[in-house]
């Protein structure tokens, strides 16, 4: 155990949103550091392919697009459950924020006249999805890093956080394990931004990192911040068939089209107008459906649909889908160029989060959250493609500043011995844990977890085997208590890391089936097959699951923010 260290703001998390955030803090005039549990270019960020919206107007077809217009495509993408006013916030600030990552470097694409290109994605009204090849995450990234780098930074890498100190409805600091030497450490802080990525992993088939397990996020739920619409989870219509690997939606931006194993282009049935470019939640449950009713091809891994992109010719293929042609060469031994790509639906982003306002304050003191981990509301029950990239800065500089604020104004961070208590009692947890020889492998129970995810709490879903998926998860909550691990040495230990991380997974696991449970209704991405319906009377409301370390969450609801676009029926 290290002397506790302090500093005026800690970013928890090195993605796109964590990186922005201490920028800003650092520009601010704040003492800003960010810590992370894998070097922050390694962050899920990184992967990002299609692109970052904004409303440019670089396109010939884009025109007259504005970010009013972007503003409503979010709000009816969201089927009317994203706060209004902090979505336009998103999309007025947007061209501002893009054009500054562009001035820091971004290598994006041109247009002719050497603008940012831009191309269609899906639920958008113009082609507004600016994009650095099929690389935008990665371009991004390493734009921010270079920033930071610059800016003296400093960056705790492979830093796993296990808890957060909360004292008097203030946040004093957190307690870190060192993954290199598995050393716990303390770090007091006045202000704390957590910006831990998506949880995607809670699943079986997702394209997300296997390092997004949402562990940050647990561990501010743990330290009383409510989850906001955790029931509302993205699953991405096309994913590789096998790995689940990503394939962006700017494969059907740039003209890919979709083929069940009849040979028929069967979006025509869900979205007889936008067709391929409909919103994702319409898009998989589409490519779904057909699987189910046995119009896919059939596998090794369950069914699949195709992915046709070779009528777009060799160049376009190779200039403006390079990553996608080689992933699918690589993973699925098929060249686009010749042969469609196979793909299914897979557990992709998650709406729901750590519930904050536009400035990213959670309801703790000084506390504040950002990125995929939390949930300013700008999503709702479905997020459009490019929206996510473009969160991350907008509100990463917005969080990044008031948290600088609050650590500018405080008189002193929270008392070393509050921190030094925690961080015994989590080395005596540590002790103890490898001490246990009689109990479940954590992977045992992950495993089971991600399968009960998969199956029951996916595309569509049900009251009967929602409230089973919920019993099993209390039942695997138990065996977690006794939870046995067989590497007991301390460098770079990733079965305790693993073990830790379950903890949490399995709490956000529980409250997205249990808010999944009580919505009876269809919204978004969450589609009950027994409740085939909107019902905005009942239901025009957020869920906020609260910490209870005794049994399941207590979850209560709050109204929408809607200002300027009613709620009509949301077609395509
Ligand atoms: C394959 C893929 C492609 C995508 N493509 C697009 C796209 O084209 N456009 C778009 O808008 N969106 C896209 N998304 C979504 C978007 O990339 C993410 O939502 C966004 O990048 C998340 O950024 P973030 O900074 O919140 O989190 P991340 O980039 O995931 O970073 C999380 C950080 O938190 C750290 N961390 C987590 N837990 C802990 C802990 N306990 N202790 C210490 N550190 C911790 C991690 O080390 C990491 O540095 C895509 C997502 C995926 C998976």
């Amino acid at each position: 155990m290290g002397e506790c260290l302090i500093k005026q703001v800690l970013v928890i998390g090195g993605g796109l949103a964590g990186l922005r955030a201490a920028i800003a803090a650092h520009d601010a005039g704040c003492d800003a550091a960010v810590l992370s549990k894998v070097y922050p270019i390694r962050s899920h960020s990184g992967a990002a392919q299609g692109g970052i919206n904004a409303a440019l107007a670089n396109h010939p077809e884009g025109k007259d697009d504005s970010w009013e217009r972007h503003a409503f495509d979010t709000i009816k993408g969201s089927d009317y459950l994203a706060d209004q006013p902090r979505v336009e916030i998103l999309t007025q600030e947007a061209p501002e924020r893009v054009l500054e990552m562009e001035h820091w470097g971004t290598y994006f694409s041109r247009t002719p006249d050497g603008h940012i290109a831009q191309r269609p994605f899906g639920g958008a009204g113009f082609p507004r999805t600016c994009y650095a090849a099929d690389r935008t995450g990665h371009h991004l990234l390493h734009t921010l890093w270079e920033q930071c780098l610059k800016r003296n930074i400093t960056l705790y890498n492979e830093w796993l956080i296990t808890c957060l100190v909360v004292h008097g409805g203030r946040v004093f600091g957190a307690i870190s394990l060192h993954i290199p030497t598995g050393q716990l450490q303390a770090f007091g802080a006045h202000a704390i931004i957590i910006a831990g990525g998506g949880h995607g992993r809670i699943f079986a088939k997702s394209t997300n990192a296997y390092i997004n397990t949402g562990s940050a996020t647990a561990a501010a739920f743990r330290a009383g911040v409510p989850l906001e619409d955790m029931e509302f989870v993205q699953f991405h219509p096309t994913t590789l068939y096998g790995t689940n690997i990503l394939i962006t939606e700017g494969v059907r931006g740039e003209g890919g089209i979709l083929v069940n194993a009849k040979g028929e282009r069967f979006m025509e049935r869900y979205a007889s107008t936008v067709m391929e470019l409909g919103p994702r939640d319409i898009v998989a449950r589409g490519i779904q459906t057909e699987i189910d009713e046995g119009r896919g091809f059939k596998g090794k891994y369950g069914s699949y649909v195709h992915l046709d992109v070779h009528h777009l010719g060799a160049d376009v293929i190779k200039t403006r889908l390079p990553g996608i042609r080689q992933i699918a060469m690589d993973f699925a031994g098929v060249d686009p160029i010749e042969a469609p790509i196979p793909i299914q639906p897979g557990q992709h982003y998650s709406m729901g989060g750590l519930a904050c306002d536009e400035n990213g304050q959670t309801p703790i003191e000084g506390l504040f959250a950002v990125g995929e981990c939390s949930c300013v509301s700008v999503h709702g029950a479905n997020r459009l493609g490019g929206n996510s990239l473009l969160e991350t800065i907008i509100f990463g500089k917005r969080a990044g500043e008031q948290a600088a604020n609050i650590a500018k104004n405080a008189d002193k961070p929270g008392s070393e011995s509050v921190l030094n208590d925690v961080l015994r009692e989590q080395e005596a947890d540590i002790k103890s844990l490898k001490a246990r020889t009689k109990g479940e492998r954590q992977i045992t129970i992950r495993r089971r977890m991600q399968a009960e995810m998969t199956e029951k709490v996916g595309l569509f879903r049900e009251e009967k085997s929602l409230t089973k998926t919920v019993e099993k998860l209390a039942q695997l909550k138990e065996e977690y208590k006794k939870v046995i691990i067989d590497n007991k040495g301390d460098a770079f230990n990733y079965d305790l890391m693993d073990a830790l991380e379950l903890g949490g997974m399995l709490e956000l696991a529980e409250v997205t089936a249990q808010t999944a449970l009580r919505r009876r209704e269809c919204r978004g991405s969450h589609w009950r097959t027994d409740h085939p319906s909107r019902k905005d009377e009942e239901w025009m409301k957020h869920s906020l699951a609260f910490f209870n370390p005794e049994g399941p969450p207590r979850i209560e609801y709050e109204d929408v923010l809607i200002t300027t676009y009613e709620p009509t029926v949301r077609k395509y």
